[in-house]
């Protein structure tokens, strides 16, 4: 039973609602102790030993999950249960349903779309954050999530030499967002807004902005969100000759073509680490034509920033002192258990002007008198994790020489297998054929792969970065790739 007490009380003048709920569970026909800090133990305890387990032996499982869609359906019931179950039937279920619709991103085998790092460390700060399980909107929610997050994006940005007006301790700082989409969309906004204020509202359908065709679709879904008029998104064409970077001269003769039409330059995205072939924009040059346009310039290097904390990779970042925003997510290849993506702005006042909301409800001594960060106005929600934990945790139980060399290791491993490729004239043979050749490898179950098009020819995308891959992995795959090409050569023969 829920016993509901609302007592109104306006004071004078502030005219404020207290709410007081209380709630009471009724112990006598209910057991249910849904925090019950003895079960906690137990159960988390066998929780952890499940998923210890599962680590063992991950590599049992077929990379790329077999099952066919609407399979679970058959599997479970219709409706929820009404007594409870036990956790051990749970587990059984997990076992026999759940993890057969799985795709192992933990795999050492996996090598598709992009990593998405777990870690003992990473895992760990998950695990607390979860059990704190605080929402930390305001500072005053949670003052430790809010500073923490400040010092942990200060600690980054100095690992990977972003200039000082990133730092919290100037105009800047950073934010953990949820994925690069959301940190792209919150800047687009602040852009946006930033330069409706000075030339007036009604120019929204006149705002433009530019990226190369290389840039993640994120943005695309950002630009549709922030209301630019589609036909104003300029995905400048990129090819081989610059490996598929965004030319400077491509950019001004598009801005001074949009500026001739009438139209409002504002936005450029540049990325480090393109989706489709790594390519790196030339971050100077991009950044003085934005800066000489009074445009805002975002990099978006969600996936290749993490390498920048290794001196010989940071110069792929060189140039993003013309930035005004930067993102990276360590959710990818720093370890960080997802999700955490972080973003950098020099000028916090714009991220705030757009997306801050003061309600009454929400008011407080200490965000009034502008001494302390709210991080629900740098982001879309409200409700916000203690994801800073994690990132807490992993730069403090590995340090940055095993963090080096960690990623490393991985750029060794990629040149490796990029030898065996040149080394092997069926792969080109194969180009043609490349999307047969996906499907066939992923059917095996024993590596996956993903695909791409770049300038109409069909790539096949071999991304190595999962924590467990080992060069024994990446040796194995290889012989996986070549099975299955001469069978499928042989086929197309024959
Ligand atoms: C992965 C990636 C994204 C999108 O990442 P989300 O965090 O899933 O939104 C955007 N840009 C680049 C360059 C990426 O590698």
């Amino acid at each position: 039973m829920y016993i509901c007490v609302c007592d109104y009380t306006e004071k004078a003048e502030t005219s404020l609602f207290v709410h007081i709920w209380v709630v009471v569970n009724k112990r006598e026909n209910n057991g249910l102790k849904p925090m019950d800090a003895e079960q906690l133990r137990e159960n988390a305890h066998k929780m952890v030993d499940f998923i210890a387990d599962y680590y063992k032996t991950i590599e049992n499982f077929p990379v790329l999950s077999q099952v066919q869609p609407g399979y679970l359906r058959e599997l479970l019931p219709d409706s929820a249960p009404t007594q409870p179950e036990s956790l051990q039937h749970i587990f059984d279920d997990i076992q026999a349903k759940i993890l057969p619709g799985v795709t192992h991103w933990q795999s050492p085998n996996y090598f598709a779309y992009y990593p998405s790092n777990s870690s003992i460390a990473g895992f760990l700060g998950e695990m607390l954050s979860a059990g704190l399980n605080i929402v930390g909107f305001s500072w005053i929610t949670s003052p430790a999530a809010t500073e923490l997050e400040m010092i942990v994006l200060d600690w980054l940005a100095k690992l990977i030499k972003l200039p000082d007006d990133f730092l919290s301790t100037g105009q800047g700082g950073g934010v953990i967002q949820g994925t690069a989409s959301e940190a792209v969309l919150v800047v687009v906004l602040a852009a946006r807004d930033n330069f409706l204020r000075r030339v007036g509202k009604n120019a929204l359908e006149k705002l433009v902005v530019y990226a190369s065709d290389q840039t993640h679709s994120a943005l695309q879904k950002a630009c549709q969100i922030a209301g630019i008029h589609p036909e104003n998104c300029r995905m400048l064409t990129t090819n081989s000759t610059t490996s598929y970077a965004l030319s400077p001269i491509v950019l001004n003769e598009a801005i001074s073509n949009d500026i001739t039409s009438g139209l409002i330059p504002f936005f450029l995205c540049g990325t480090v680490g393109t989706t489709s072939s790594t390519a790196v924009d030339p971050l100077g040059e991009l950044g003085k034509i934005a800066k000489n346009n009074g445009m805002w310039f975002h990099v978006d290097a969600a996936y290749a920033g993490s390498a920048c904390i290794c001196p010989e990779y940071r110069h792929y970042i060189d140039g993003v002192e013309e930035a005004d925003s930067f993102n990276m997510n360590a959710h990818k290849w720093f370890l960080t258990n997802f999700d955490c993506s972080v973003l950098w702005i020099k000028d916090r006042t714009a991220l705030i002007q757009s997306l801050s909301t003061s309600p009454e409800f929400l008011k407080n001594k200490a965000s009034q008198a502008n001494m302390v960060v709210d991080y629900k106005d740098w982001q879309i929600p409200l409700g916000r994790r203690f994801r800073s934990l994690k990132l807490w945790m992993v730069l403090r139980l590995y340090g940055l020489e095993n963090l080096q060399s960690y990623i490393r290791n991985h750029i060794t491993l990629a040149k490796n297998f990029e030898e065996f490729v040149t080394q092997d004239p069926r792969f080109e043979i194969v180009t043609p054929r490349i999307y047969s050749l996906v499907y066939a490898v992923n059917s095996t179950g024993k590596i996956f792969i993903s695909h791409t098009v770049l300038s109409g020819t069909y790539i096949l995308r071999f991304a190595v970065g999962a924590p467990l891959t080992e060069e024994s992995h990446v040796n194995a795959a290889w012989k996986v790739l070549q099975d299955e090409a001469s069978a499928l050569l042989s086929t197309s023969l024959g």
